[in-house]
Formats: C-alpha cells, structure tokens, sequence
C-alpha cells in the first residue's frame, strides 16, 4: 500500500508539474499585448511626408469605376497607420478626397497648383523624406506590370531611399507574398514634386491599372496592406542606416 501510495504522489507530482508550466505560458500568452505596453518605445525621430497622387476633381488613371486617386489614398493611409508606431511625424499631404490647387498662392493652373501646394508641404515641413504614391497605365501595352519607383537625377540620397523600398518591395511583396520572380523596377525621373522639393524622396507607381493581374492586386486589400507594410519597411531601413542618432526612446507610460 505504501509502495502503491508513493507511485501515486510521483505520478501527480509530475503532471502537476506540466500543468503548472502549461499555466504559466498561457498565462504569458493572453497578457502579452499588456506585457508589451510596459516596454519602453522606440520612435524614430524623423519627419516623413506620404503624397497620395490626385484626388478631388482629378482622378488620376482610371479603369470603369476604379479611379487612381482612391488607390493612392488608401494605400496612403494604410502606410500612415503603420509608420506612426516607428516614426514622431508623419504628415499626410491630404487625407481624404480632395485636390489641393487651392493652397497654392502660384498664378498657374490648376495642375500646376496643386503639385505646388504638395512641394510646399514637403518643404515647409523640413520632410527627411517624402513618398509619392501614384497608380500607373500602359493602355498601348496592358502587358505591362509591376512596381516602379522614380526618383531624381541629381539626389543621391534619393536613389538610396528607391533602392532601399524595392528591395524590401522585391522581399516581402514580390517574393513571400505573391510567390513571384518580378522585380521593381526603379528609374530616374523628371517628375516636378521630385525635382523641385528640397528633401530626398520617391514616386512610387504601385501597379498598373492597365494590366488585369495589377487590377486585381490593386482591388485587394491584402495586397494594399502588404505593400503598405513594405514601403514602410524601406522607409525605416533606410532611416536606420541613414542615421543612428534618430532613433529615440519614447517611454509609454
Ligand atoms: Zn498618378
């Protein structure tokens, strides 16, 4: 009996024992969002202008109902939300649909006025960055696919930041996501909002409307999130390596 006693008591110890570990890690488990509030967050400190192309009277590119200004808005946006975790100011140069010619003093077009009005913003803000989000449209050739990322000529840093968002683009969209050999492609360019603002930045094409498998990744917000995500992996990678005494710790509590 004694024997028969003992065996029982080691036998309970044990799976007392698994059960106590199994407690502790769900334990962890359920109160890790409250256990990761308590660390301190790091921000880095830095100013990053997103321009969403068009919007109000002009719609951009368009295909049937889907118009260009409305895709650059909500990938925009997406990019905002997960920048504002990383980075102390993120500036938006509009937010919902509307174009900006009337912020723009210039005694010009409409066109002109409102790429004046998006420069003014990138300037008067002191952006360490900007990006340029657009929707791109080959209607001679609907082949025609992909990413691409222009920036100027004359700004090194600028062709840093394009190579610095395809790479990340080519990894995480191209690679992990779609299953897919296509690379970005990126360009030097003209561009007015590139040439003419003070700061490094990039347009960046995210897809041609043109194209049927574009149309459908443009359509989908998983795709928007993903690319989202990457432009914002390029953006701190690039921030990083950039400079070191950006980064800031901003306590949450
Ligand atoms: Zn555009």
């Amino acid at each position: 009996m004694l024997k028969n006693n003992f065996i029982v008591v080691k036998f309970n110890k044990k799976y007392f024992f698994i059960f106590l570990i199994l407690i502790f890690l769900s334990t962890i488990f359920v109160f890790r969002d409250y256990i990761d509030a308590f660390k301190p967050k790091v921000f880095l400190y830095s100013t990053v202008v997103i321009d969403p192309g068009h919007g109000g009277i002009d719609p951009g590119t368009s295909y049937n109902k889907l118009l260009e200004k409305d895709i650059n808005l909500d990938v925009s946006l997406r990019i905002k939300k997960v920048l504002e975790n990383k980075i102390t100011n993120v500036i938006m140069t509009r937010e919902g649909d509307v174009s900006l010619e009337n912020k723009s003093t210039l005694n010009s077009s409409r066109y002109k006025k409102d790429l004046h009005a998006r420069k003014n913003i990138i300037d008067k803000n002191k952006a360490d960055l900007f990006i340029s989000i657009h929707t791109n449209s080959n209607p001679d050739y609907i082949a025609d696919r992909g990413v691409m990322i222009f920036y100027y000529k004359n700004s090194s840093k600028s062709k840093y930041l394009a190579k610095k968002l395809a790479k990340s683009i080519d990894e995480n969209v191209y690679k992990k996501f779609l299953k897919s050999n296509i690379k970005t492609r990126v360009l030097p360019q003209n561009f007015y909002v590139l040439r003419e603002t003070t700061s490094p930045g990039v347009l960046i094409e995210i897809g041609f409307i043109t194209n049927s498998y574009d149309r459908k990744l443009l359509k989908s917000k998983e795709y928007k999130k993903q690319i989202a995500m990457a432009i914002r992996n390029g953006i701190l990678d690039y921030i990083n390596e950039l400079d070191d005494s950006k980064i800031q710790i901003v306590d949450s509590y």
